[in-house]
């Protein structure tokens, strides 16, 4: 059947369009995920418009094959990871900014946009485009809809999805859905738009994106805090945030994180500084009040010590370490990203219980995030090469999950399911929910061919 698919696909797209070398395959086939399968696809689409998204869904119907629609592949849940004889549909050549509309506030973008271009192009224009994921100087914004992206900043601009207004989707039939609006205010119909922003490639491929941009912030003040005992710092978030803060960027990072990011770059902690906390604010009336807060509560939470930053430079430094997390562990071997939010009144006992977790399977785990919004990333260090290591890695992620539930909280709180968390959906649904989310599928992919295996 992949030889007649793959014909189909090239006489209708030009060879240009389509890639079907096993070795440029073997090379698309997964994301940034570990411990997600990756099956081998017949075919690579490099689509260049929705009439190319169209065309593929329309003949991969035909032949009844799966497709999976891939950004940049910097997915962290195995969502973009090929599964056996399918389309991989990639949207990074669609990565036009079709339109900045200062007036309106909106830029309308193809999903092959880079993050980090969309605001560069309309901080040009004195707008912001607030969701940060860390991955922005690679990630699409096509993959940040579909995988609802959070980031730095989200503890006070909000989510992708808070700032999706329109989008159009390619359906599995091939058909050409347009959802949302681009006025600021409507509420005409069901809400399709956010019904798609998470769903992973498993409702529709999205082609097109309105999005609401923000007023240029004003330059943000930042501080940073040291304490002893990882617990009181993550007293001092939700006591902070309980008292009203509206802070632009609010993280922690505790001890062990700390060591793995000193042991690559010497920042100057002291050994064995147990938490680090950084907030900034970039409030034009209030930001040094809302330091002066932060440090007070601080204070009242046995801070070892409170530094705020004399300006942007100084700011850069302080958060700094945060920047170098992801870079400090890649020295140390694998490391399973995992993504629990939980409410900020249960961060302190989240935290300790990671820890508790690591201690017990004898894996280190760091627990860095966006403590503002109780979203962690605890990370599961261990040896790809050493099997009986990556079991008790696997295990210790999976306790992790599980207490997040425990605890009131999300096993996900912007990575998304992917096939990583596919078996854990369930628990944290309940039955009544996965129903709901069976027949929406159903009612939208009725084969089953966009992205199977993944999220459901
Ligand atoms: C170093 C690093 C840092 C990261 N930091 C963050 C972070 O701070 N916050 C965060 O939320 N995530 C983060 N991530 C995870 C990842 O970058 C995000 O999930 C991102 O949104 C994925 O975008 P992408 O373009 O790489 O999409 P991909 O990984 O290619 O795809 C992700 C999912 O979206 C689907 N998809 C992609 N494009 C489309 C489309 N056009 N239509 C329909 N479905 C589509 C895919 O099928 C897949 O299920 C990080 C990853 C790395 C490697």
């Amino acid at each position: 059947m992949s030889a007649g698919l793959r014909a189909a696909l090239t006489a209708e797209l030009g060879a240009g369009v389509v890639v079907t070398d096993a070795d440029v395959l073997a090379t698309n086939a997964r994301d940034e995920a570990h411990f997600c399968p990756a099956g081998v696809p017949a075919a690579l689409v490099r689509a260049r418009s929705t009439d190319d998204v169209v065309a593929t869904l329309r003949i991969a119907g035909r032949y009844g094959v799966p497709v999976v629609p891939q950004g940049a592949r910097t997915g962290l849940s195995g969502g973009a990871n090929a599964v056996d004889g399918c389309i991989l549909l990639s949207l990074t050549r669609m990565a036009r900014i079709v339109e900045v509309d200062a007036g309106e506030r909106i830029a309308v973008v193809q999903p092959g946009v880079v993050n980090a271009e969309l605001s560069r192009v309309v901080a040009e224009q004195g707008l912001f485009y607030a969701p940060d994921p860390a991955s922005w100087e690679s990630s699409t914004i096509g993959g940040n809809v579909a995988t609802n992206a959070g980031g730095l900043c989200c503890v006070k601009y909000g989510v992708t999805g808070d700032k999706v207004r329109a989008l159009e989707v390619v359906l599995a039939d091939g058909s050409v859905l347009r959802t949302g609006r681009r006025t600021a205010k409507g509420v005409a119909g069901d809400d399709l738009t956010h019904l798609f922003v998470g769903s992973e490639g498993t409702l529709g491929v999205i082609t097109e994106i309105t999005v609401a941009l923000d007023p240029a912030p004003a330059p943000a003040l930042t501080a940073a805090a040291t304490f002893s005992d990882v617990a009181a710092a993550c007293h001092v978030v939700d006591a902070y945030m309980a008292a009203g803060a509206r802070p632009s960027l609010l993280e922690l990072m505790d001890g062990p994180t700390i060591a793995v990011v000193s042991a690559y770059r010497d920042l100057g902690f002291p050994p064995g500084t147990g938490a680090l906390l950084m907030v900034s604010s970039d409030d034009p009336d209030r930001a040094a009040a809302d330091l002066a807060a932060f440090a007070e509560v601080c204070a009242r939470y046995d801070a070892t010590e409170v530094v705020v930053a004399q300006d942007a430079a100084e700011a850069d430094l302080l958060i700094e370490g945060r920047r170098l997390v992801g870079p400090a562990h890649e020295p140390l071997g694998a490391s399973l990203v995992d993504d629990v939010c939980v409410p900020r009144r249960a961060l302190a006992r989240f935290v300790q219980g990671v820890a508790a977790i690591g201690a017990s399977h004898d894996v280190l785990v760091t627990c860095a995030g966006h403590a503002g919004d109780g979203n962690m990333h605890p990370g599961v260090v261990f040896d790809p090469a050493d099997p009986a290591a990556a079991a008790r890695a696997h295990q210790a992620f999976e306790e992790i999950m599980g207490l997040g539930l425990e605890l009131g909280g999300t096993i996900t709180g912007e990575h998304g399911i992917g096939s990583l968390k596919a078996s854990w959906l369930a628990r944290e649904l309940g039955p009544v929910s996965l129903a709901a989310h069976r027949r929406v599928k159903d009612a939208f992919d009725p084969e089953g061919l966009l992205n199977p295996g993944k999220v459901l």
